[in-house]
């Protein structure tokens, strides 16, 4: 049998390999070195933003530019309920209560429900220190939209920007919508560290507190000294240097997602009841949304298609190729069941009709003709 097909793989050439000798070589094994400063302000620059301070983890970005807002017991954070558990993690770490609110069709968040939520909180009486918006499986949330509503309320935002290094939301960068954006270097995302994030600011002072908090609290003495309880979440040199050289082929990597994107919807055009959840290969119509393809996710009509999500996922497991759900939204994990969440039943019906198809950069033709030969048979079947 052939060799499995992944969901979305780290995909590393000489490239990265060049730079992470030349780091090793360099002597800077150490956390911290010139990789590190030369990866923030390349990433600064392509997100369009101010500064960034490279870190361990997509989570430890979120979770710093929250305790830089001000989130913590008796305050309220506001997300989206579909995302990945590590949106509402950061919330929970800083003893916030997340409050989440459901999708619209492309998966990401209701922002009219969203502002609504925020409004009806405030009109509580509760503490709001931010809203966090998630561009899900590379696509902007509508900024448009939302527009100054949340700055009017006097509410920061976050953007989870941790899928959507790439892409582009009315000619602006995903990463540059928030009071502080969070990116993922995580090994399946878009393009990776093995494992790393950033956190991205216009606000200098923001990161400059948030470097700090990061490298322990350190304050400045000759002896260590400590005025209040920090963290270890710097990314290293060497990991920086592999960073630098994904950074450098991310237009090729997003490239290649995009055609994946195309054969796929060449590939299924003629079946019924299944659609392309966003705004299929390009973007929208208009042009205003631009989207990096991370994951190519379908939904299934269950009342034209008679094959449920997880039935072709066990089809496409049995055939050597790795299928997922979408994201469970957060309302209905069992850690969060008594959590309280603005609900529509959107999210719930992605959940229950949605696929993420194989969207890694590293695929060639061969094994996207393969999941499509494989999704059809198992779709027409019946
Ligand atoms: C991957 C991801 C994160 C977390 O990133 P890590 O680097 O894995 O900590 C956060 N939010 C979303 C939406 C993600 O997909």
């Amino acid at each position: 049998m052939s060799e499995r097909i992944h969901l979305s793989r780290a995909h590393v050439t000489d490239v990265e390999e060049k730079y992470v000798l030349e780091a090793l070589r360099s002597g800077w094994v150490a956390p911290l070195g010139p990789m590190v400063d030369r990866f923030e302000r390349e990433v600064a620059e392509r997100s369009g933003v101010a500064g960034a301070l490279a870190l361990s983890s997509g989570t430890a970005a979120l979770h710093l530019a929250l305790l830089e807002l001000g989130a913590g017991p008796d305050t309220v954070v506001v997300l989206p309920s579909m995302t990945f558990a590590a949106s509402a993690n950061a919330v929970a770490y800083t003893g916030a209560e997340p409050v989440f609110v459901d999708s619209t069709d492309d998966a990401n968040v209701d922002v009219d429900l969203l502002v609504e939520t925020v409004e009806t909180l405030l009109s509580e009486g509760r503490t709001v220190t931010a809203v966090m918006t998630v561009d899900l499986f590379g696509r902007c949330c509508d900024y448009t939209a939302l527009g100054d509503r949340l700055e009017r309320l006097g509410v920061p935002l976050v953007e989870d920007a941790a899928e959507a290094l790439g892409a582009s939301h009315a000619g602006r960068p995903a990463g540059s919508f928030g009071r502080a954006a969070a990116l993922s270097f995580n090994g399946n995302k878009i393009m990776t560290t093995s494992g790393g994030g950033m956190l991205l600011s216009d606000d200098l002072e923001l990161l400059a507190r948030a470097r700090y908090l990061s490298t322990q609290a350190r304050q400045p003495a000759a002896w260590y000294e400590h005025t209040e309880i920090g963290y270890n979440y710097r990314m290293s040199n060497i990991l920086a240097a592999l960073g630098v050289g994904q950074l450098e082929r991310l237009d090729s990597m997003i490239g290649r997602r995009r055609e994946i994107r195309r054969r796929y919807t060449a590939g299924f055009a003629d079946i019924e009841g299944l659609t392309f959840l966003g705004r299929g290969a390009d973007g929208d119509a208009s042009g205003e949304a631009n989207d990096n393809h991370w994951l190519t996710c379908i939904s299934l009509d269950p009342d034209s298609v008679a094959v449920d999500p997880t039935t072709l996922m066990a089809g496409l497991d049995a055939a050597g190729i790795e299928a997922r759900h979408l994201w469970k939204p957060m309302h209905l994990q069992p850690i969060h069941a008594d959590r309280r969440a603005a609900l529509t039943g959107v999210s719930e019906r992605l959940f229950a009709t949605g696929v993420t198809l194989p969207s890694g950069s590293e695929l060639g033709d061969e094994q996207i003709d393969r999941v499509i030969a494989e999704t059809r048979r198992l779709l027409l079947a019946s």
